[in-house]
Parts: structure tokens; C-alpha cells; sequence
């Protein structure tokens, strides 16, 4: 048996078979086609020298216009490589001759010419390499379709990789999924969020254990301890089945007790604070687990405090063209209605989809949400028409991500603006006072929040990426992620500045992080007099729960004192846990992981 412990990215247990995951290898296989295959490995080879042509232009372009002709140097000589009429020609007759599937003669072919390359006496030869090599990598990706790669998963499995996009646990939910373990990410790495959502255990951080795992090996997978067995003894398999029992049996009470009746929840001295949910995913499940989420008696009240939109781009591989977005966002919209939505702008970058092969050294300080949006906009006016047509039953808020500086928000005003006249001028219907909402991220949008809060309708803090920016942290290195934390004072402070900024004038203030899905932060959260949060579906009734039994005063009492008082994490954790603890609330709303962790401080 082998032991490995990562980070608790999603709670739950979980024992099933490996599904080894290696997005980074692109195998091509060795076999024999029939005589019907070889004019359609044909054709997909053209179509992936097509589709990799369009992206290399596309990329080409992109980095022309961020770094000048220098800068796009390198892909217009992948560009001419790619239209080597030889290495083409060749490979189309060795796939007629050979009988060979298209990836597996252009891994070889393109192999020829790499090594040729790799042991030339030239150093500019030698570094052309690469080139080939990334040429290779983006044919094969193209004749090897990840969709195709996943479709293994054909009988339920705990997915085991190194590193994950959200692309991937997207297009893997769609399978047979138990839950996930990977080597790379930390606890609000957007792999893991996503883990949250479509509600499977998972660990990220596991540093090491895929290279380990071969397929079907049968894995326990503790994501409350973030604990990984692998071929796992008699008596650890025995532990656990008990364990899971017990969990089933806790589950049935909770849902009984639950139950939620009224909307929004308030605290005991009658403080109303919305609670909303976040979205990702547009899956029927997703949607279906959502919708009766939003439900109270019968009723949608509950509405979506974040909708991803970023994350539609891996369903559809590339920007969804506007009459598709106009239809994923109107459908949302009168799902919920009357409850509202809250449509946030593309957040490509960072470490979710990018699309084309584009790489930075260091993407998330790099060109990521409104950067790019402000970047490209015709695309960003697309975005803009299509959420003001869903606004049409007035219930759509409109959120920007990424914000630094005045500018940029005043960009986008604009830019929508143009957008209204384009729909009145068509006689489309649309909110003309549609809400327009910045999100508090960046630690400049927390110093300089009253600017902000003066020119928009609502402030939205998104603490995954205001603690990342804050501490230096990458949110999804596993390596740091021990740094990680939202409860370090000066984010608490950022976080302080930000509501008294929008409440001064008059503007109300959600927080849609994975903050506000942790029981240990509420009782600061609400005592900040934060009006709505937005958490995970399936957060939403533990967290309203949670609310119904604090007192408004009390929390407030404990922002200051911890505000004033608390110089260290440790000692900030301590003070959240007692408050909780004097109240009785910490066997039913801390799990124990959190109850040991926070208790080892006091020691
Ligand atoms: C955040 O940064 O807290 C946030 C909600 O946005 P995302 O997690 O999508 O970056
Ligand atoms: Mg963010």
C-alpha cells in the first residue's frame, strides 16, 4: 500500500479505481488501419494542419501586436515549417503506404526531422527543435482530440494526473467521475473550485504521487484528511468502509434538519444577508443542481451571485460566437427569474483556458479577465450584447473581473454604452439600468475602492485572488500553498477597506470567493456588514444555517477585536474559533480536520 497526503481541495470519501490521466504525453497509436480508415486519417490530417495553420495565425497576430514583429517571429517561422510541402507531402504517402493512423506517422515523421535537428553541429539548428516539437504537439492534439483521450473513462474511476485544467475536470465530469487527485494546485487552484461544484472529493498538491499510479489500481481517496491510499490493506480498506457508512448515516440527518424555509436567511437579531451561488458549469446537472438549490417552496429566490462565463470556452474550445452566449444567458436568466444573475465577463488567463497554445511566464500577473477583454473588443462588445439581452426581465447584474484602474473600468463603460445603442437603435429589449459591478481582486481595487465603489452599482470581492495578489501567493502551486490564507490580517483588512468604501456610499457589497463557503470566516464576514455572498450549491444550506445562528452584533464585536487585536494567523484562527466555540457551533459547522488544525494553535 502507498500512503501520499496532499491538500483537502473538496471533503468526502471515496474508494474506487485509477484512471492515470497524462495530459502532457500525447500517445499515437501503432496499429494496422483497415482499408475504409485511411482516406479518413486523410482528411483529419488536413483538417488538423487547417486548425493548427488558423491557430498559429491567430497567435501570430496576437503576439505581433503585444511584442512587436520580434515577438512574433517564432510563430511565423512555425507557421512555414507547417507549410512544408515536403514533410506534408511525405507524411500523406506514408499514411496511404504504411496504413498508419495520421498521428502516428506525423509523431514519426516529425520525430525524423527533431532528431535531425537536435544533433546538428549548429546551435540555431539545434534550438529549432522545439519549434518542431510544438509543431508535433499541436498536430497531435488535433488528430488525437481530447475528447476522444477521456471517452476511456467508461466505467467509474477516481481520476489520477499531474496537473489538471479546468478544462479537463469539465470535460471528465461529463464521465464516469468519483473524484480527483493531482500533483499539482492548490486549495482555490480553479480545479479545485470546480471539484466544489460538481461536488466529487478531491486533493490537489499531491506532489509526486501520479507517477505512482497506473490505471485500476484501487485508490481511497479521503478528501476531508486529503489523504490518497493507493492498493490499499485490508484493515485501511475495512477503516474506511466503516468510515463511509457512518458519513451516509450523518448525511440522512443533516438533510432532514436542513431544510431551509425562509429567504434571504438573517441572524438571530434580524440581519438579512442574500446568499447566492456561484456557477461553472452549464450542465444540465449543473443547472438542475442549482436550480433546486435556488428554490424555496417552490419559488426561485436564490440566484447566481458569480457565473463563470470563462469556463463556457472549454465546452465550446474557442469563444462562443454571440448567438450562443445571447442563448446560455438569456436560458440562465429566465431559469432563475425572478432571482437574479450575476453574469461576470470573460476571466480567460491565469490558470484557466487561454486557448490556441499562448504561454506566459507568469500568467497571472500577465494578460488575464479585463486585460484581454479591453484587448480584443469587438469580442468583449459581443459578451456585452448578448448579457444585455438576457438583462431584458431586469434580474442580470453585469461583473467585470480582473479591475486595477479607474481606466479600465471607465473603458468598459464605454464600451457598453456603444453596446445599448446598438440594441436600441435594433429595437432589442434590454435593462437600460443593468447593474455593472467590479470585482475587488486586485489589492490596488482594495486601496482604491472608494473610486470604484463611487463609479459602479456594487462591489463584488473575489478573496481567491485578492489573497494570492496580497501574500505573493500563487493560488495554484502546490509548493506554496501552505502560505496560502484568506485569514492572514491584511487580507481581512483589504476586505474592511472594500465595504466601508461601497457602503459609504450607499452601494451594496458581495463576497464570492471560497471564503464564504468556510464556516471558521462567516462570523467575521457578516460582522463586516457584507450584503450578499455567493458560495457553492452545495454550501448554500450549511452556510444559511450557519447565519441563522449568529448574532449581527456580536460578529461586528469580533471584527474589531480582531481587526485591533490579531497580529498573527494563528492567533486571528484562535479568536474566529472561540467565538464559535462559546456559541456551540463548532461540532456542527467545523469538520474535524478544522477542529484539530485550529485547536494544534492554541497548544
Ligand atoms: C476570486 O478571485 O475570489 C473569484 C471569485 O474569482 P475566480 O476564483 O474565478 O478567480
Ligand atoms: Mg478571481
Amino acid at each position: 500500500m502507498l500512503h501520499y497526503t496532499g491538500i483537502a481541495a473538496n471533503g468526502g470519501i471515496v474508494i474506487g479505481p485509477a484512471y492515470h490521466y497524462n495530459r502532457s504525453l500525447l500517445v499515437a497509436e501503432d496499429r494496422m488501419l483497415e482499408p475504409d480508415e485511411v482516406a479518413p486519417q486523410l482528411e483529419q490530417f488536413e483538417y488538423a494542419v487547417a486548425r493548427s495553420k488558423g491557430e498559429l495565425e491567430k497567435i501570430s497576430a496576437l503576439a505581433e501586436h503585444k511584442a512587436g514583429k520580434q515577438g512574433s517571429a517564432i510563430f511565423e517561422a512555425q507557421s512555414m515549417m507547417l507549410a512544408d510541402t515536403y514533410v506534408l507531402d511525405t507524411i500523406r504517402r506514408r499514411i496511404r503506404d504504411e496504413k498508419k493512423s495520421a498521428a502516428f506517422i506525423v509523431d514519426s515523421e516529425y520525430n525524423i526531422h527533431q532528431h535531425f535537428l537536435q544533433t546538428s553541429e549548429n546551435p540555431l539548428l539545434r534550438e529549432r527543435a522545439d519549434d518542431v516539437e510544438d509543431i508535433k504537439q499541436r498536430l497531435l492534439r488535433h488528430l488525437l482530440e481530447k475528447q476522444k483521450w477521456i471517452s476511456k473513462l467508461d466505467h467509474p474511476a477516481i481520476v489520477v494526473a499531474e496537473f489538471m485544467t479546468p478544462a479537463d475536470a469539465i470535460l471528465f465530469s461529463r464521465q464516469e467521475l468519483l473524484g480527483f487527485a493531482t500533483d499539482g494546485g492548490g486549495a482555490t487552484s480553479h480545479v479545485a473550485i470546480l471539484a466544489r461544484s460538481l461536488g466529487l472529493p478531491a486533493i490537489v498538491g499531491l506532489r509526486g504521487a501520479a507517477a505512482h499510479i497506473e490505471t485500476n489500481d484501487i485508490l481511497i481517496l479521503d478528501g476531508d484528511l486529503g489523504e490518497l491510499f493507493v492498493t490499499p490493506d485490508d484493515d485501511t480498506l475495512a477503516r474506511y468502509r466503516e468510515r463511509l457508512m457512518e458519513i451516509q448515516s450523518k448525511k440522512k440527518i443533516v438533510a432532514a434538519k436542513g431544510k431551509e424555509t425562509e429567504f434571504p436567511p438573517e441572524t438571530i437579531d434580524g440581519k438579512k444577508i442574500v446568499v447566492n451561488m456561484n456557477m461553472e458549469l452549464i450542465s444540465d446537472e449543473a443547472i438542475a443542481e442549482a436550480e433546486s438549490m435556488s428554490k424555496i417552496k417552490s419559488k426561485p429566490v436564490r440566484g447566481l451571485g458569480l457565473l463563470r462565463t470563462e469556463h463556457f470556452l472549454s465546452e465550446y474550445d474557442e469563444i462562443p460566437s454571440e448567438t450562443d452566449q445571447t442563448r446560455i444567458y438569456s436560458d440562465l436568466a429566465n431559469r432563475f427569474y425572478p432571482a437574479p444573475i450575476t453574469i461576470r465577463t470573460f476571466d480567460i488567463g491565469g490558470d484557466k483556458f487561454i486557448g490556441g497554445g499562448f504561454r506566459e511566464k507568469n500568467p497571472f500577473l500577465g494578460w488575464r479577465g479585463i486585460r484581454i477583454s479591453l484587448d480584443q473588443p469587438e469580442t468583449h462588445i459581443e459578451q456585452l450584447r448578448a448579457i444585455l439581452r438576457a438583462s431584458a426581465r431586469q434580474n442580470v447584474k453585469l461583473l467585470l473581473p480582473m479591475i486595477t484602474t479607474v481606466d479600465e473600468l471607465e473603458k468598459v463603460m464605454h464600451y457598453l454604452d456603444e453596446a445599448k445603442q446598438e440594441l436600441r437603435q435594433n429595437g432589442e429589449a434590454f435593462d437600460e439600468n443593468i447593474p455593472l459591478g467590479v470585482m475587488i481582486e486586485v489589492p490596488a481595487a482594495a486601496l482604491h475602492a472608494p473610486a470604484f465603489a463611487t463609479r459602479c452599482d456594487f462591489l463584488s470581492i473575489g478573496t481567491n485572488d485578492l489573497t494570492q495578489y496580497t501574500l505573493a501567493v500563487d493560488r495554484g502551486n502546490e509548493f506554496v500553498a501552505h502560505l496560502f490564507d484568506e485569514l492572514h490580517p491584511a487580507v481581512l483588512r483589504l476586505i474592511a477597506m472594500s465595504v466601508r468604501a461601497a457602503h459609504a456610499r450607499k452601494k451594496p457589497v458581495s463576497l464570492c470567493g471560497e471564503m464564504a463557503g468556510k464556516p471558521i470566516a462567516l462570523p467575521f464576514i457578516i460582522g463586516m456588514g457584507i450584503d450578499e455572498i455567493s458560495v457553492a450549491p452545495n454550501r448554500v444550506q450549511m452556510i444559511s444555517g450557519l447565519i441563522r445562528k449568529l448574532k449581527y452584533s456580536e460578529t461586528k464585536l469580533l471584527v474589531r477585536k480582531v481587526l485591533e487585536e490579531s497580529q498573527t494567523i494563528p492567533e486571528l484562527k484562535q479568536t474566529l474559533f472561540r467565538f464559535l466555540h462559546k456559541r456551540n457551533l463548532v461540532e456542527d459547522f467545523l469538520t474535524p480536520v478544522e477542529i484539530e488544525m485550529i485547536e494544534g494553535y492554541g497548544k
